[in-house]
C-alpha cells in the first residue's frame, strides 16, 4: 500500500490524533479472520490499549504506518534490524538471491556461508539453521533429552524460549504481557517435564539438581534476559549453570536467540564466555527474513539427522533469501557497528532515565550489553517478581505519549527497547523532543495508580 507521509504533526509541535482510521479499518478487517488480529500476540497492544498501527513502510530509523505517520523505530521488528530498515546493501542480498529463484529443497552455497560465518563468530563447532527461534529450542531440547536419554528440563521464570510446548511454563514476554498464568493446550506430562526456577538464583539450581539431577536433560537460559524486560545474568551466573549442570550430567543450553550477534559480533557469549554445550540464534543472523538456528559441539551436534538418530527437518530451512538477508546483515556488523549500537543504546537510555527523573517517576534503568529496558518501578530487578512490581499504568501512559509524538516503543512494559545503527540526529531529536511530554504523563497516570 501506498502512503502519503505527515511528519508536519512533529514540524508544529502538535502530536499525532489516537484515532488511526486506516490502521483501524485494517485492524477491524484482521479482527473478523484472524485470531485478535495479529500474527504474534505481542503485537496487538493488548498491554497498552488502542489501534495496532498497522506499518506501511520502513527506511533506516523510521517506520511509516498505513495513516501515513512517520515514527523514530525503537522496536525494530523486536531485535533483528540491527542496521535499520530496507539497508540498501540487505535489499540488494534478497532482490539477487530471489532473481536466481526462491527456494530449491536442495543444499546451496548460501547455506554453507551463512553457517561458516556463524561458527567462525561463536564458540559452536557444528550448527542447523532453522525458520524461527521456537524451533531452534525446540529442538534444541530434544537433541539434550536424546543425547541424555534424560527428560527433564529447567527453566527459568520470565525467560522466554519461543512457544515450545515445554518452555511456555512462566514465559515472561507475551505470556507476561497478557496475563496468561500458563497456556492450555500444553498437557500435563509435557509441563511436568519443566522445573522453572527463578532467575538468578543459582541455589535454587543446586538445590533441585541435588534432589532430580539423575533426570534432567538440560538447564535451558536467556543468554541474557531481555523477555521480561531486560534482566542482565548475575556476574558468572551462566557459568554457574555449566558446572552444575555438567556435575550432574545434564547439558547447559544458552538461547541467545536475542542476544546473539546484537550485543556482540559473537552475542553474549563474545561479552562473557561460558561452557554452554549448545547454542540457539534467530533474529538478527535472518536480516529481518525468518531464519534461526542451533550449535554446538560436533560430539553432540552429529546426533542429529542424518548424521545420527534424532530428527529434525525443514522444507524452508535455510532458503536462499533468508540466507542471503542473513549473511549480509552479519557482514555488515563490523566492531564499529557494535561500538555504535552501544553508544546509541546508551544515548537514548539516558535521554528517557533524564526525561522520567525531571517528572519524579520511579524507574530502573536495566542494560544487557547494548539491550535496555526502563522498569517502572523503584526497587532492583533482578527476576521475573521484581520485574512484575512494575508500574503498569505508568508505561502504558508514557507508551501512548510516545507514540503520539513520533517514537514507535515496544507496547509492553516487559520488552526490551532495541536500537538501530540508522539512527541518526533527527531520529534522535525526534525521541529527545517526545520524552518531556511522556514522563510528565508517566507521572500523571502513576500518581493515580
Ligand atoms: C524471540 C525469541 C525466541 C523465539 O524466536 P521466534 O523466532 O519468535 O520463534 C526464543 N528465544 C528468545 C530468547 C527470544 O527472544
Amino acid at each position: 500500500m501506498d502512503v502519503a507521509v505527515t511528519t508536519s504533526y512533529h514540524a508544529e509541535g502538535s502530536p499525532y490524533p489516537d484515532e488511526a482510521p486506516v490502521s483501524q479499518a485494517l485492524f477491524d478487517r484482521a479482527q473478523a479472520i484472524v485470531p485478535g488480529g495479529v500474527n504474534s500476540p505481542v503485537r496487538a497492544f493488548r498491554a497498552v490499549g488502542g489501534t495496532p498501527r498497522f506499518m506501511a513502510r520502513g527506511a533506516g530509523p523510521w517506520l511509516f504506518d498505513a495513516d501515513g505517520r512517520r515514527y523514530v523505530d525503537l522496536v525494530c521488528s523486536w531485535g533483528p534490524l540491527i542496521h535499520g530498515h530496507a539497508h540498501p546493501e540487505i535489499v540488494a542480498a534478497i532482490q539477487s538471491a530471489a532473481a536466481h529463484g526462491t527456494s530449491f529443497g536442495t543444499p546451496t552455497a548460501g547455506e554453507v556461508d551463512l553457517a561458516e560465518e556463524i561458527v567462525r563468530r561463536t564458540p559452536v563447532e557444528q550448527v542447523r539453521l532453522v525458520n524461527s527461534g521456537t524451533e531452534a529450542t525446540m529442538t534444541a531440547i530434544r537433541l539434550a533429552r536424546g543425547y541424555t536419554g534424560r527428560s527433564k528440563i529447567v527453566k527459568f521464570a520470565g525467560c522466554y524460549h519461543g512457544h515450545v510446548d515445554a518452555l511456555l511454563a512462566a514465559a515472561g514476554s507475551g505470556v507476561a504481557t497478557l496475563g496468561l498464568p500458563d497456556s492450555p493446550g500444553v498437557t500435563g506430562a509435557a509441563a511436568s517435564e519443566t522445573i522453572v526456577l527463578p532467575y538468578n538464583d543459582p541455589a535454587a539450581v543446586e538445590a533441585v539438581f541435588a534432589e532430580q539431577g539423575a533426570d534432567i536433560a538440560a538447564i535451558i537460559t536467556e543468554a541474557a534476559a531481555g523477555n521480561m524486560g531486560v534482566v542482565a545474568p548475575r556476574d558468572g551466573f551462566n557459568q554457574r549453570l555449566a558446572e552444575i549442570a555438567h556435575r550432574h550430567g545434564a547439558l547447559l543450553i544458552v538461547d541467545e536467540v536475542m542476544t546473539g550477534f546484537r550485543v556482540s559480533a559473537g552475542g553474549w557469549a563474545g561479552l562473557e564466555p561460558v561452557d554452554a554445550d549448545l547454542f540457539t540464534y534467530g533474529k538478527v543472523m535472518g536480516g529481518g527474513l525468518p531464519a534461526a538456528a542451533f550449535g554446538g559441539r560436533a560430539e553432540i551436534m552429529s546426533r542429529l539427522a542424518p548424521a545420527g538418530p534424532v530428527y529434525q527437518a525443514g522444507t524452508l530451512s535455510g532458503n536462499p533469501l533468508a540466507c542471503a538477508a542473513g549473511l549480509a546483515s552479519l557482514r555488515l556488523a563490523d566492531d564499529a557497528v557494535y561500538k555504535r549500537l552501544d553508544e546509541l543504546s546508551a544515548t537514548v537510555a539516558a535521554l528517557a532515565s533524564d526525561a522520567l527523573t525531571d517528572a519524579g517517576v520511579p524507574h530502573r534503568l536495566s542494560f544487557a550489553g547494548n539491550m535496555f529496558s526502563i522498569f517502572f518501578t523503584p526497587d532492583d530487578v533482578v527476576d521475573y517478581d521484581t520485574a512484575k512490581t512494575q508500574d503498569g499504568a505508568a508505561f502504558k501512559a508514557f507508551f501512548h505519549e510516545m507514540l503520539r509524538r513520533g517514537v514507535y516503543l515496544p507496547p509492553s512494559a516487559f520488552e526490551s527497547w532495541f536500537v538501530s545503527t540508522a539512527l541518526d540526529d533527527a531520529a534522535l531529536e525526534t525521541i529527545g523532543a517526545a520524552l518531556p511530554a511522556a514522563a510528565r504523563a508517566a507521572a500523571a497516570a502513576g500518581d493515580k495508580a
